[in-house]
C-alpha cells in the first residue's frame, strides 16, 4: 500500500486543509504514516504569516527530501502560494500547489508519476472567487470538529500578508456547510468549531444570506450540542448575530475577538476597521446578552510607531475589557506588507518587555475569569486523559465558556457533555468534580 506523510505549519486553517488533503489520499487507498518515517509521498503544508514561517517551511521540505530522496515531495499552503519559484528551486521538490486546486492533488501526483517532471500548479489566487469544496467528515481528534466555512480576507491590515496568500473573501455554500455539519454530528461530534481565515466575514459575498442566518440554520441541526466561532471581528457582531447568540442555546458563551491594539492611533496605522470605543461597546453589549461570556483576544505588541504612551493606553483599555485570555504576539516584520516598510520600528528589547507585561496581565485576567465559577457547575466535553498524569484517571476538557477543567472521569466520557462543578480556579486549568454525564444521565455522588 502506498504511504503518505504530512507536516503542517501555521494556523488551524492549515491543519484543516491538511485533513482535507488526507481525505483525498485516503480515498485513493493511501495509508498515512508519521512524517518522521519513510513515505512514498510527503505533503508539506506551509505557512508564510511571518518571515520565520517561510524559513521553517523550507526546513521541513528539506527534511522530507533527506528522509526519502525517492519520495514524491508536494509543497502546498500559504508560502507555496506566495513564493512558488523559491520552493521549486529546492532540489528534490516535485510539485508546488498553492492555496487552491488542492482538490486536484491526486491527478497532479499521478501526472508526476508518469512524466517525472516537476510541476508548478500555483495559479493567481487574487482572481479566485469560488470557495474550494473539500470534504472533511472526520478528524483524528474525536471531540471537537472543525468546519471551514470561508476562505480569504478583504481587509488588508497593514501587518498582514494573508490576503495575498489566501486571496479574497469566499464563503462556502450554506447547503454544503449544513451537510458537512450533519455528517460530523452523525460521526459522533457534539461540538463544531466554525473556522476560516476571516470567519466572521462569512456571507458578505452571498446575497440574502449572512453569518447570523448560517448560525440559525446550524442551530436546527439535530444532535449538535455546541457551536463555536473560531474568531469574529468586533464589526461583524451585528444585531442579527447578537440575536442568535442570545437566543440559541447551542452557541457557546465564548467569542474570540481580535483587538490587536488598544490605542486608536495604532489601530488606524494597522488599518483595523474599528476604534477602541466601538470595540468596547460591542463587548458591553455581549456581556448584557450573555452573562459570563468569555472573550478572548489577540494583541500585537510593538507595532511600528507604538510609543510608551500608546502602549500604556492600550494596557489600560485591555484591563477594562476584562478578557478571559489574551494571545500576545510581538510585532514581526513581514516582507511585502506596508507595516514592514514603516520607519519607526520598535526596538526588540522594548517589544520583549511589553510582551511580558501583557502576558502577566493575561494570566491575571485568566485567573480572575475562572474564579467567578468556583462552586458553579459547568458543562464540559472531556477531550483526553490529563497529560500531566495520564494514569491518574484525570481527564481534561473545555466548558462552553472555554474554562479548561481537569476532573476525575473515565475514558467513555470523552466526547460526551459532562456537568462538572468547579472546585479550584487556576490560570490555564481549573480543577473540578464530575456531577453527571448528560448523555448517560449517570449521577455521581458528590
Ligand atoms: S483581518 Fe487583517 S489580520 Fe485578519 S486575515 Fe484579514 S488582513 Fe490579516
Amino acid at each position: 500500500m502506498a504511504t503518505v506523510a504530512f507536516h503542517t505549519l501555521g494556523c488551524k486553517v492549515n491543519f484543516y486543509d491538511t485533513e482535507a488533503i488526507w481525505q483525498l489520499f485516503k480515498n485513493e487507498g493511501y495509508e498515512q504514516v508519521d512524517f518522521e518515517q519513510t513515505a512514498d509521498v510527503y505533503v508539506i503544508n506551509t505557512c508564510t504569516v511571518t518571515n520565520t514561517g517561510d524559513k521553517k517551511s523550507r526546513q521541513m521540505i528539506r527534511r522530507a527530501i533527506r528522509r526519502n530522496p525517492e519520495a514524491i515531495v508536494a509543497v502546498t499552503g500559504c508560502y507555496a502560494q506566495t513564493s512558488p519559484a523559491e520552493i521549486m528551486a529546492i532540489p528534490g521538490v516535485d510539485m508546488v500547489i498553492g492555496t487552491q486546486d488542492r482538490d486536484k492533488i491526486i491527478p497532479i501526483v499521478k501526472q508526476f508519476e508518469t512524466d517525472r517532471q516537476p510541476i508548478n500548479a500555483v495559479r493567481n489566487i487574487m482572481k479566485t472567487r469560488q470557495f474550494e469544496e473539500l470534504d472533511v467528515p472526520d478528524f483524528a481528534d474525536r471531540t471537537r470538529a472543525f468546519l471551514k466555512i470561508q476562505e480569504g480576507c478583504n481587509n488588508f491590515c497593514t501587518f498582514c500578508i494573508i490576503p495575498w496568500s489566501r486571496g479574497l473573501m469566499r464563503s462556502r455554500e450554506p447547503q454544503s456547510v449544513i451537510a458537512q455539519a450533519e455528517q460530523l454530528v452523525a460521526a459522533g461530534y457534539q461540538e463544531i468549531v466554525l473556522t476560516g481565515i476571516h470567519t466572521g466575514g462569512y456571507g458578505e459575498d452571498i446575497e440574502d444570506y449572512s453569518l447570523a442566518k448560517l448560525l440559525w440554520d446550524l442551530d436546527k441541526v439535530e444532535g449538535l450540542k455546541r457551536i463555536r466561532i473560531s474568531s469574529i471581528e468586533a464589526s461583524q457582531i451585528t444585531d442579527e448575530v447578537i440575536e442568535v447568540l442570545k437566543s440559541s442555546d447551542k452557541m457557546c458563551r465564548h467569542l474570540h475577538i481580535p483587538l490587536q491594539a488598544g490605542d486608536d492611533r495604532v489601530l488606524a496605522r494597522m488599518r483595523r476597521k474599528y476604534t477602541t470605543a466601538e470595540f468596547a461597546s460591542k463587548i458591553e453589549r455581549l456581556h448584557e446578552i450573555m452573562p459570563d461570556v468569555a472573550i478572548t483576544t489577540d494583541v500585537i505588541v510593538g507595532f511600528p510607531g507604538e510609543t510608551e504612551e500608546m502602549f500604556r493606553n492600550g494596557v489600560e483599555f485591555m484591563e477594562r475589557m476584562k478578557f478571559s485570555e489574551m494571545h500576545v504576539f510581538p510585532y514581526s516584520k513581514r516582507t511585502g506588507t506596508p507595516a514592514a516598510r514603516m520607519e519607526d520600528q520598535v526596538d526588540e528589547e522594548i517589544k520583549n518587555t511589553r510582551v511580558h507585561e501583557l502576558i502577566d496581565l493575561s494570566e491575571k485576567m485568566q485567573l480572575a475569569y475562572a474564579q467567578q465559577f468556583v462552586g458553579q457547575v459547568l458543562e464540559v466535553i472531556p477531550e483526553r486523559a490529563y497529560k500531566g498524569a495520564p494514569d491518574s484517571g484525570l481527564y481534561m476538557g473545555y466548558s462552553d465558556n472555554y474554562v479548561q477543567l481537569v476532573f476525575q472521569g473515565s475514558e467513555d466520557m470523552i466526547g460526551q457533555v459532562c456537568r462538572v462543578k468547579v472546585t479550584e480556579a487556576g490560570v490555564n486549568e481549573s480543577k473540578g468534580q464530575l456531577v453527571r454525564v448528560l448523555e448517560t444521565a449517570a449521577v455521581v455522588n458528590l
